[in-house]
């Protein structure tokens, strides 16, 4: 049999360079298409020369045809609140445009197709853990609308050509993760924790820090998409790390894991910042026996080489 073959949208970014990594691990031969608009051509420098990787630069907002594939990884998105909130009509029009050129794909070539939603589907939960059948609590109109209403779109989307077209589609709904090539100054919590503590900045901590997320190492994200990918469950799943933790205790596990003496500065809380996140993993661990293994400390400990790094290149670039 030749080799299958993978289209990753977006997989320039965090999430799609590492999800090229595993693919490629276990014999797919992987193409992206990605725009660059917040993906990094360097997260996927690595793959230069592997045979079975392609890299086409082009924005899925207009039709696109790449050639028979098996598999479309539809993960094209801004999804840091600081990059969707610059480039809010661009995420509106890949999460809705996107995914029609993305599902037109798989439903041409008969691939099966997974797309990359997201907790901000629950929006600031009233349900807490949160579980696939909570239907959320979405401010349509406010700033974070053009990422959450995207992404519900995409959903929608997805289970109409899985209803009306057959396409074979999942859902993965992501919570925060963190890990290796996440962007230095994508905004999100870590990166700017990391990059304040090692350069012992202040740790700049939003409203009080009582605020709660749930971190998961990239691995194991990854780990869940395979097995959600090889499943034939077509609803929602949540794929995060269930153990909780304040952004106050996050800023402190940062402090540890880099020996940094930076202090904590307060700042004023955005619009619509969700007050607490925790995914119910109940059906990932039925249905695809997956099971985070990496906890917030050793994963911030795993990340530090990268950041390290990272804030180095930025600093010699700034020079
Ligand atoms: N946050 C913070 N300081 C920062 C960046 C983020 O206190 O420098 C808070 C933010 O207000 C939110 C949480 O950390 O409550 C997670 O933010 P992030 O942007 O990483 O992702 P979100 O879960 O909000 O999409």
């Amino acid at each position: 049999m030749s080799q299958p073959r993978a289209l990753v949208t977006g997989g320039a970014g965090f999430l799609g360079s590492h999800l090229c990594d595993a693919l490629l691990a276990e014999g797919w031969s992987v193409v992206v298409v990605d725009n660059l608009l917040t993906g990094r051509r360097s997260n996927l420098d690595h793959l230069r020369n592997a045979a079975a990787f392609e890299f086409v630069e082009k924005d899925i907002c207009e039709p696109f045809d790449v050639g028979k594939v098996d598999y479309v990884f539809h993960f094209a998105s801004p999804a840091s609140p600081v990059d969707y909130t610059i480039h809010g009509i661009a995420t509106l029009k890949v999460g809705s445009l996107g995914t029609f050129h993305a599902l037109d794909v798989a439903r041409k070539y008969g691939a099966k197709y997974l797309v990359s939603s997201t907790s901000e589907c629950y929006g600031d939960p009233l349900e807490h853990p949160q579980k696939e059948t909570y239907w959320g609590n979405v401010n349509s109109i406010g700033p974070r609308s053009v990422y959450d209403e995207a992404k519900r779109f995409t959903e929608a989307v997805t289970m109409a050509y899985h209803r009306y077209y057959k396409v074979d589609t999942r859902i993965v709904r992501i919570f925060n993760t963190y890990g290796p090539l996440m962007q230095l100054n994508d905004g999100r919590v870590v990166p700017n924790f990391m990059k304040q503590a090692l350069r012992g900045e202040d740790l700049t901590v939003y409203g009080d820090g009582k605020q709660t997320r749930s971190f998961c190492y990239v691995s194991d994200e990854i780990d869940g998409f395979m097995r959600l990918a090889k499943s034939s469950e077509h609803l929602p799943v949540n794929i995060g790390n269930p153990n909780e933790f304040t952004i106050l205790e996050c800023a402190q596990l940062v402090l540890k894991v880099t020996g940094s003496k930076s202090k904590i500065r307060y700042e004023p809380l955005p619009q619509d910042d969700p007050k607490q996140r925790r995914p119910d993993i109940t059906k990932a661990r039925q249905l695809l026996g997956w099971e985070p293994r990496i906890d917030l400390e050793t994963g911030l400990l795993m990340s530090l080489d990268y950041f390290r790094k990272a804030v180095a290149e930025e600093t010699t670039a700034a020079k």
